[in-house]
């Protein structure tokens, strides 16, 4: 097998359309790729509903990257932001306040608890400084969704802020903009939309961005600097990822033509099931119930078998064909599946063949959770 599988969420096993899509060179002074970067940044807005209030602000690097700069940008210096915390990715929100000297109130919750729409709303009452909440929607650390639609209609009532970290959900379950209401959803080329890795994106309300200049204290991560120079020229400014632009193109097209949301969730939830019930025919258990399971990435209990051991584990999965992802949980020892990208259930079925394979060679018998 030349090319593995990626099971991970992000980078992503991509089509062979996408990949060809970056066969050309762009000019970045060139009006053919300046209407390339307006066409996507159309559709990405689109794609949420969010054509009445929301612009989008594309940003050269990783999710992580536009994340920070959503939050530099548009959480002004002197605000106080509520993050609920159920995983590494709500953590990783924690530590970009830290860094940005924004002042931050964790709402602790249990890595299979889904964020409480009751104590935020109780938390937002208890203290009217607080200005805005960052919500993780499907939490990639874990797999676990939170309710984000709920969430939002509580922070729209308390008239604070919202910052939505829908990097691993947008695309492949529904956010609409017309219902439910943010400041800032951040996203990535690399993750459901499947195009590669290279390019992130905050949709922000236009009125927030218009009263954030000033905010930032990085000129790189600025994104009304950023976007005042594309309205004004139709520019990136400083050198554009032009190719990961290109196949974001490609994959966008694809997306379309393949029926949109709808389906790509649908795919998602039928690689999902096809893994999970799978895998529980092997004897592994997931982390979490299935109701709270979101259909991007699962978290499988890591057998307590003497014979397992995840680094042998990965390397026979991988001579098979299929990248798996280690486990983020600090408390017990797990190993993550993802379940995006350009594959359906057939390659999810091929990867549990593979799995079973390597814990048959392995000797790993015991299957239970430690
Ligand atoms: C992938 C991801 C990010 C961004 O991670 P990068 O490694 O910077 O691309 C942020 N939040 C969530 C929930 C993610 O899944």
């Amino acid at each position: 097998m030349s090319e593995p599988i990626l099971l991970t969420p992000g980078p992503l096993t991509t089509s062979a359309q996408t990949k060809a899509a970056m066969l050309s060179d762009w000019g970045s002074w060139d009006g053919a790729f300046n209407a390339l970067t307006a066409s996507v940044c159309r559709d990405l807005v689109e794609i949420v509903d969010g054509q009445a209030e929301h612009v989008c602000v594309p940003l050269q690097g990783s999710g992580t990257f536009a994340v920070e700069a959503a939050i530099g940008t548009l959480v002004p210096r002197n605000a106080k932001v509520l993050v609920p915390d159920n995983g590494s990715y709500c953590k990783r929100i924690v530590r970009i306040l830290g860094y940005l000297g924004r002042e931050a109130v964790v709402l602790p919750h249990g890595e299979q608890e889904p964020a409480a729409p009751a104590r935020i709303d109780a938390t937002l009452k208890a203290d009217p400084s607080i200005t805005h909440v960052a919500q993780v929607h499907c939490e990639t650390g874990t797999g676990i969704l939170n309710p984000l639609a709920e969430i939002a209609a509580i922070v729209a009532r308390h008239g604070r802020g919202l910052i939505i970290d829908a990097m691993s959900s947008y695309a492949a379950i529904p956010i609409d903009a017309r219902t439910l209401p943010f400041d800032a959803l951040i996203a990535a080329s690399g993750k459901c939309l499947e195009g590669v890795p290279g390019m992130g994106f905050v949709i922000a309300r236009r009125a927030v961005l218009e009263r954030s200049g000033g905010n930032s204290r990085s000129l790189a991560m600025d994104l009304v600097d950023q976007w005042q120079y594309m309205q004004k020229t139709g520019q990136w400014r400083f050198t554009p990822p032009t190719h990961v632009v290109a196949a974001l193109r490609a994959a966008v097209d694809q997306y379309r033509a393949q029926g949109g949301l709808p389906a790509r969730q649908a795919r998602y939830a039928e690689n999902c099931a096809a893994l999970v019930s799978g895998m529980r025919a092997l004897g592994f258990k997931t982390f979490l119930p299935d109701a709270l399971q979101a259909p991007i990435i699962v978290t499988f209990h890591a057998p307590r078998d003497k014979a397992y051991d995840f680094g042998e584990f990965y390397r026979r999965v991988r001579d098979r064909g299929f990248i798996l992802y280690p486990g983020k949980l600090t408390a017990v020892d797990t190993f993550r599946v993802g379940c995006i990208g350009a594959i359906n259930a057939d390659v999810m079925r091929q990867a549990v063949a593979a799995v079973a394979e390597v814990l048959g060679e392995m000797g790993v018998r015991d299957r239970n959770p430690a």
